[in-house]
């Protein structure tokens, strides 16, 4: 019998077949055992009638691997379809989004060299749980949902994360100064967890401050638990503090299912150029094999992207870090990687 596991890898759009493909490549070469089956996601299957933006047979799929190594899939702004993303985490109960921000100081520029946190992001509830409606043509309504088993998942998650990668701290961010019902539970809850943890410190931060001090002091945070919508908005403001929004990996985990993305988006400025970062999703692809127990290989992996970096070999958006020269392109940044595998 194959000891190949079966992963399911969705390209998705804009730069996503690009850096799917440089990834695979890496993996591949690493020596992963997997067996990749890839699906269509996105408008082509909206147009081909299927309402979730995924074919029945792409969800087997799903269901039957049990882990989505994802490319970004575009999401129209201000209308059109809802977002596959959205719909892939609710479906599959992908409660937890882990969201790794490091800096690799002093090969990437970064005004933060000792930043090294985790954002534990909820993933199904909030604002996102997709509950909006015109109530007249003037005034619209978006239903912010946040239930006490939803709270105690994800902050309970964070906690058991805490514990398992010797981190001493979790920072919690609400804004329940105003929204004392729906954020004032998530504080609730936390507080409350956090008794069952003495070894961990913790603290609350109201978001605006903690964002704030994201920005200026990222080195003095750990682990942060927080609501949806301000995990993905300050994720995405520690990631571009470690030199590019192109470099951070994320896990989302379900009960039974996980999905590993990068936290940037379908970037359609740079589409089909060759010249995207594939470090974000190369990363996700070091914790999917974490995830399905290839942990050797994924150090493998993990050690020769750090080299590659080291040795001043970087894509554009690190512009302005160490480099060797000209900045490479996607797939002779993951032959880079392979070379020092
Ligand atoms: P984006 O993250 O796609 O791009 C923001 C900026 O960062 C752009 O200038 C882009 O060129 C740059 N960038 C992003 N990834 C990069 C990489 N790997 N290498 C080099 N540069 C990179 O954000 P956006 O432009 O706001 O969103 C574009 C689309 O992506 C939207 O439709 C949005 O809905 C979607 N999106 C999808 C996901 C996902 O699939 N999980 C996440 C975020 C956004």
């Amino acid at each position: 019998m194959s000891n190949l596991v079966p992963i399911t890898v969705a390209p998705g759009d804009g730069i996503g077949p690009e850096i799917t493909e440089a990834t695979l490549r890496v993996l591949r070469a690493a020596g992963a055992q997997i067996a990749p089956e890839t699906i269509s996601v996105g408008e082509a299957q909206y147009l081909a009638g299927h309402s979730s933006g995924i074919a029945p047979e792409s969800w087997d799929s799903l269901r039957r691997t049990r882990v989505l190594l994802k490319g970004p899939i575009t999401t129209p702004q201000g209308g059109g379809f809802k977002s596959l993303n959205v719909t892939i985490r609710k479906t599959l109960g992908l409660y937890a989004n882990v969201r790794p921000c490091v800096t690799y100081h002093p090969f990437v520029k970064t005004l933060h060299p000792e930043m090294d946190l985790v954002i534990v992001r909820e993933n199904e509830e909030d604002l996102y749980a997709g509950i909006e409606h015109r109530q007249t043509d003037q005034v619209y309504q978006c239903l912010k949902l946040v239930t006490r088993p939803g709270c105690e998942k994800i902050i309970r998650y964070a906690f058991e994360y805490a514990v398992n990668n010797a981190r001493r701290k979790v920072t919690c961010m609400t804004k329940d100064n105003i929204m004392k019902m729906t954020d004032g539970l998530f504080h609730k809850v936390f507080d409350e967890i956090a008794k069952e943890y003495p070894q961990i410190e913790t603290e609350h931060m109201i978001i605006d401050i903690g964002a704030a001090r994201l920005a200026t002091r990222p080195e003095r945070f750990d682990v942060i638990v927080t609501l949806n919508l301000y995990g993905d908005i300050i994720s995405d403001i520690a990631a571009e503090i470690t030199g590019s929004v192109g470099l951070a990996p994320s896990a989302n985990i379900g009960e039974r299912i996980a999905m590993f993305e990068a936290i940037h988006g379908s970037a359609p400025d740079i589409a089909g150029k060759g010249i995207a970062n594939p470090s974000g999703l190369l990363l996700a692809g070091v914790m999917m094999l974490i995830h399905i127990g290839q942990s050797e290989v994924a150090e493998k992996v993990h050690n020769a992207w750090l080299r590659t970096i080291e040795d001043g070999i970087i894509t554009a958006d690190l512009r302005g870090s160490l480099s060797v020269g000209r900045p490479f392109g996607s797939m002779d940044f993951a032959d880079a990687v392979i070379d020092r595998l």
